[in-house]
């Protein structure tokens, strides 16, 4: 892969990230719950080698982010989660 290459793939798959809608999930669906157990919703912020992604890329506000992290570090705990990628269990 020359670096051309590279840099095409990064900026494809940044640009996907960035498009998204910067609107917090939380507080545009009074429904959803940040919940440790709900792995599902969790994982949704959690990037492809298990670390928690930023706010700035999901869009979710700074009062949800704080209580996502805190979930998620519980999930971990719980084993829901992966710490890392090479944690990942098959489903
Ligand atoms: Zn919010």
């Amino acid at each position: 892969m020359t670096q051309q290459d590279y840099k095409a793939n990064t900026a494809v798959r940044k640009r996907r990230v960035y498009m998204r809608k910067k609107i917090c999930r939380f507080c545009a669906d009074k429904k959803l719950h940040i919940d440790y157990k709900d792995a599902k919703t969790l994982r949704y912020f959690v990037s492809e080698r298990g670390k928690i992604l930023s706010a700035r890329i999901t869009g979710v506000c700074a009062r949800h982010q704080r209580s996502l992290t805190t979930a998620i570090k519980y999930a971990r705990h719980m084993a829901l989660l992966p710490f890392t990628s090479s944690h990942v269990l098959s489903d």
